[in-house]
């Protein structure tokens, strides 16, 4: 059959070694070509999720006990986190973590260690085409730049591998409005203009909610409501606990 969605997670289950049940029975549908927003608080799970997506649990000592996750209506759960990256699995990790000591071309480059040098050098056009910014500081020392330019080549470095679904974890953690603003410009480009899927982890509510399709509230490792964001932006429960509405 005709794959639904681009990547399911089905009943998983995700329990640390220190006996932390970190993900309950979470069921996630991302469709491709949307933006899915993962929603909730500190500890919710959605770091846990991602890196089982991404291959990184076993690194953390976590497991996942039950449940499986595909993509392209392929099981991938087990595989290692440079074949997800070939597939096309691509995750920007909480906290930027780009080579501080590496110039921002040199951090590309090495994004980039999947392709061949022809490809390599037409991703970097096209990270550099998405933020100017990188481009006038591509002989600069990564470790040197501000954290809303440490961010742009924290999600520049994984579009170097030309990913078919880009996970971001937390893109606006610790950003002025502004860059922020920015930030979400080229979140909003890569689904509109480049057709790729996002998935999309944030504390921010109201911001992911302003550009994702659909949305899911995890709460202490189970998903407590999803639905369009429209609707969850209409929610009362979401605008009162989410939103800081009252
Ligand atoms: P945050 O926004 O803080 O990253 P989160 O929603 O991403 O929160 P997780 O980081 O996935 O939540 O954490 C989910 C649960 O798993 C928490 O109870 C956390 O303490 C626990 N946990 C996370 N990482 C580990 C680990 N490496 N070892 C043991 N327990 C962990």
């Amino acid at each position: 059959p005709a794959p639904e969605h681009l990547l399911e997670f089905r009943n998983i289950r995700i329990v640390y070694d220190n006996a932390i049940e970190a993900i309950r029975d979470v069921s996630i549908a991302v469709p491709e070509g949307g933006i899915v927003a993962l929603l909730g608080s500190n500890g919710a799970g959605k770091s846990t999720l991602l890196k089982a997506m991404s291959g990184i649990l076993y690194t953390e000592e976590g497991v996942v006990e039950s449940g499986t996750i595909s993509f392209r209506n392929e099981e991938v759960h087990r595989l290692a986190p440079d074949e997800l990256v070939r597939r096309g699995i691509v995750q920007v990790p909480e906290g930027r973590r780009v080579f501080p000591a590496l110039t921002i071309d040199e951090n590309l480059q090495m994004g980039g260690y999947t392709k061949t040098a022809a490809e390599a050098r037409d991703r970097r056009e096209t990270v550099f085409a998405l933020f100017p910014r990188l481009f006038e500081r591509r002989d600069q020392v990564a470790g040197y730049m501000s954290g809303g330019e440490q961010q742009m080549l924290a999600i520049g470095r994984a579009l170097m591998t030309d990913p078919v679904l880009l996970a971001l974890d937390e893109p606006s953690l610790g950003l002025a409005p502004l860059i922020i603003d920015r930030i979400y410009e080229v979140i909003a480009r890569l689904r509109d203009e480049m057709k790729m899927t996002v998935l999309l982890v944030e504390q921010n509510a109201q911001r992911a909610l302003d550009i994702a399709d659909y949305g899911y509230i995890l709460e202490t490792g189970r998903v407590v409501l999803d639905g369009t964001a429209k609707k969850l932006a209409a929610n009362e429960d979401v605008q009162e606990f989410y939103l800081g509405v009252s």
